[in-house]
């Protein structure tokens, strides 16, 4: 079994920010040499997520919209007597901050229209990422 571990930095922009890791991801891979396996992608962080999807403008915004409506930033939030950002937790937790992605032939088994993505929520800073793949070859 092979395995390889890497971690690159990712800054964000904005307060809400979702930033394209496919390339870093795609990269990965390439370094690992794993041909048959899985990578998994992970932030160590409180107010961040991945998802997967179309990297599509309008469609960005549709996210940012649907995450703000589902979870506003203003509400009777326990943690916001803390440091008020329960919002951007609580986006974390519904979106996660990890997946794992199937790796055949040496290939990420994206589809073509799917692109990774780091959902920033408690922006602009600096993100860790971390990456491990393993290989069942
Ligand atoms: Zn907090």
């Amino acid at each position: 079994m092979k395995s390889y571990s890497a971690e690159f930095k990712v800054r964000t922009r904005a307060a809400m920010d979702f930033v394209n890791i496919t390339d870093k991801i795609l990269q990965a891979v390439s370094k690992s040499g794993v041909r048959d396996g899985l990578i998994n992608v992970f932030i160590p962080h409180t107010t961040v997520g991945i998802f997967i999807n179309e990297d599509e403008s309008g469609l960005r915004k549709d996210v940012e919209r649907t995450l703000l409506k589902l979870i506003p930033e203003r509400a009777n939030y326990a943690h916001d007597e803390v440091d008020y950002n329960a919002h951007a937790h609580l986006k974390s937790v519904i979106l996660s901050p990890s997946t794992t992605i199937p790796i055949n032939d040496g290939k990420l088994m994206i589809g073509t229209w799917q692109s990774i993505f780091l959902a920033e929520f408690d922006g602009p800073r600096e993100r860790r990422v971390l990456i491990k793949v393993i290989g069942a070859d």
